[in-house]
């Protein structure tokens, strides 16, 4: 049961390692034996983290490329790096949807096929998506933010599909509420913390590690029939709907 993972000496790319989740996944894997290479647009937000730092604009084809070129072939790929812009639809300016679409959405099949072709190549290798709730329930005022990540649950998918012949899996998480420097603006708000936490069936938000111990499990051999994928990880706040249907006699 010493390595019940079976991550042990496999190459794994982060993206977004330099903070929150993308940070935790890269803790968790390198706890699990695996070699980690941390990337993040921000360099210096990897200092400090003892991996093997990359810095890398995942919404720009080139710098992808040049990263896969000097990474060479990895097992693992865990696509975290992203961002929020806030806006309500109806007056969100393009240059704010096209930015987040470029990193949330199309930085993630960038990575994915950079890295796909080496992982072709040494008979297989999994790719793993940080998705989110907001994929599957709208987020109003949040921009191009769900939709973004619905499509995300789409592409891994579709990814899922076309790379499973050559031994690829590719699976996403959607976490709920996390708290992360992401979303600290929300967390800072006094009372805020514990409102949120008293809407999840679980009693709290998430720390990164709860999610990153999911995102292991699916980059791991135990995981080796999953693909095509979404796991929700959000304490259950998910399936809370009908708790909002006024029944008396029965609350
Ligand atoms: P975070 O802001 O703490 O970390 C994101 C990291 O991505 C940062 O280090 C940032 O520098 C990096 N990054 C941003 N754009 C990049 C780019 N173009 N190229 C390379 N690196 C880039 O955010 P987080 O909360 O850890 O979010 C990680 C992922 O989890 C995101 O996809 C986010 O949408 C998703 N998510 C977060 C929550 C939450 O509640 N925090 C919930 C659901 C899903």
């Amino acid at each position: 049961m010493s390595d019940w993972l079976g991550i042990a000496g496999r190459r794994a790319v982060v993206t977004g390692a330099g903070s929150g989740i993308g940070r935790a996944c890269a803790q968790a894997l390198a706890a699990a034996g695996a070699e980690v290479i941390g990337v993040d647009r921000d360099l210096s937000a990897l200092a400090g983290t003892g991996l093997a730092a990359e810095s890398c604009d995942i919404s720009v084809e080139a710098d992808v490329l040049a990263l896969a070129e000097r990474v060479g072939p990895c097992d693992i790929v865990v696509n975290a790096a992203g961002i929020i812009r806030p806006g309500a639809l109806s007056e969100v300016a393009l240059a704010d949807w096209n930015a987040l679409i470029a990193v949330n959405l199309t930085g993630y099949l960038l990575t994915s096929r950079a890295f796909a072709i080496g992982m072709g190549g040494r008979g297989g290798g999994t790719l793993v998506h940080v998705a989110s709730i907001s994929g599957a329930h709208p987020q109003a005022n949040s921009g191009a933010y769900s939709a973004s990540k619905a499509a995300l649950i789409m592409m891994s998918q579709q990814l899922a599909l076309e790379l499973g012949a050559q031994g690829i899996r590719s699976n996403t998480v959607s976490p709920g509420m996390v708290r992360t420097p992401m979303t600290e603006q929300y967390y800072a708000v006094p009372g805020v913390t514990e409102r949120r936490g008293a809407a999840v069936p679980l009693g709290r938000v998430a720390d990164p590690s709860d999610i990153a111990d999911v995102v292991t499990f699916l980059a791991s051999d135990r995981a080796r029939y999953v693909t095509g994928a979404d796991i929700v990880v959000d304490g259950g706040f998910t399936t809370t709907l009908m708790s909002w249907v006024p029944r008396p006699g029965y609350e």
